[in-house]
């Protein structure tokens, strides 16, 4: 007689984090991130606005990679106009250009 004592399976982590998930910490961020977009000043958008502009035109994720422009134009009617005017400029300057 043979004994084969095969386990039917042995998974599981007993591995229990009661201190900092990381969710706690990506809330904290986030206020963060929103706190500073409203921080944000229409002149310290201004300054960044072409820029923000540019990359839309050229569809590089403008919004993920500068979010605080992004957050401002959600908060800010004056700059949102400013934004849909400059937006409105390049698009026809890129038609031009590329015909
Ligand atoms: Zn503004």
């Amino acid at each position: 007689m043979t004994h084969t004592n095969t386990t039917p399976g042995n998974q599981g982590n007993p591995e229990s984090q009661g201190s900092l998930t990381d969710e706690v910490v990506v809330k904290f961020l986030q206020v963060l991130e929103r706190a500073r977009a409203e921080d944000m000043s229409c002149d310290d958008l201004f300054a960044s606005l072409d820029e923000f502009v540019e990359r839309e035109v050229n569809k590089k994720d403008a919004a993920k990679l500068m979010p605080l422009i992004d957050e401002h134009l959600d908060l800010c009617s004056d700059c949102c106009d400013e934004y849909e005017a400059l937006l409105a400029v390049l698009e026809n300057t890129k038609n031009e250009a590329t015909g």
